[in-house]
């Protein structure tokens, strides 16, 4: 593509988001730590299932600081709902990083960024754009990956989709620029129904300009999530169960198949409790049972 279309396109893609981009609350911010916040929720989490909780989550833990002093054991239990528990665990072991190495505040650095725990190179840039309006990092989440592959119209590589998304970001405009992208993704370039007719970039589109020929570049492209597993019977939904019976106290060991749904398969049970244990989502004591961590032990009487 020549500059001066790639400069066209940025332009046609700025102006549709000033126009049309969604208002949500972690784009009314550019504090690092509530950008980390929304983007660790925001990870295999839909958007109305995440708005309600971020607000009372900075409420509650406006810092890295706050965050890191508090007993892991409210960090999950705050994330009830949103899935995925393992990301309260990252989010805490990285609030106290921050605090221990970086003194509370999140470096601007891509380097520095990643060397902490919980995240990856989304995150990384994701804290990078939208928190410093960086514009030489674009954000590849799924929706600016398949983005990028039908602009291109093949599927990438992983160094190439996320070269493509660096290079393709617009100068001066890094916030705006990647936010674009995400919208684009999540509003108009759907995976199976990419609505090509009212999409803004169109005339810079390799795949959709082209009439959208079969096969689709953005199915097996590098930041393309495929379907997720389905989570009736999948241990995900176990450990879900696991994890909310923790919250509400500690589960006894001769209970664990059962509250994990599976009474007739202690084997599985046991199995997926010890990855709680493995991910830090839990500890076991010497007996078996299982509790969150950072919640004291009662006292013997
Ligand atoms: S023209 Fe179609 S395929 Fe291309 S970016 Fe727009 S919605 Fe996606």
């Amino acid at each position: 593509m020549s500059p001066a279309a790639a400069e066209a396109r940025r332009a046609a893609l700025l102006d549709w988001f000033a126009d049309r981009g969604r208002d949500l609350p972690w784009r009314r911010t550019r504090d690092p730590w509530a950008i980390l916040v929304s983007e660790l929720m925001l990870q295999q989490t839909q958007v109305p299932r995440v708005l309600p909780r971020f607000e009372a989550f900075l409420r509650r833990w406006p810092s890295p600081a706050a965050c890191a002093a508090a007993p892991l054991a409210d960090i999950v239990t705050a994330w009830a709902g949103l899935g995925y528990n393992r990301r309260a665990v990252n989010l805490h072991r990285c609030a106290q990083a921050v605090v221990d190495h970086h003194d509370g505040a999140l470096p601007d650095d891509l380097a520095a960024l990643l060397a902490l725990p919980g995240i990856g190179p989304y995150t990384a840039r994701a804290v990078l754009a939208f928190a410093f309006d960086r514009d030489d990092v674009g954000v590849l989440d799924t929706n600016a990956a398949r983005v990028l592959a039908r602009w291109e119209g093949r599927s990438l590589k992983p160094k190439e989709a996320q070269a493509a998304a660096d290079a393709a970001a617009a100068p001066g405009a890094g916030w705006a620029w990647n936010q674009a992208m995400l919208d684009l993704g999540a509003t108009r370039c759907r995976p199976r129904t990419p609505d090509c007719e009212d999409c803004p970039v169109r005339p810079w589109c390799g795949w959709g300009d082209a009439g959208r020929p079969s096969p689709d570049p953005a199915v097996g492209s590098a930041g393309v999530s495929g379907r997720q597993a389905a989570f009736e019977g999948s241990d995900r939904q176990g450990r879900g169960r696991l994890v909310d019976a923790l919250r509400l106290g500690p589960v006894r060991a001769a209970d664990v198949a059962r509250v994990a749904g599976w009474p007739d398969d202690p084997e599985r049970a046991g199995r997926v409790a010890a990855s709680l244990v493995a991910d830090g989502l839990a500890i076991a004591d010497e007996v078996g049972t299982l509790r969150l961590p950072g919640t004291s032990r009662p006292h013997a009487s």
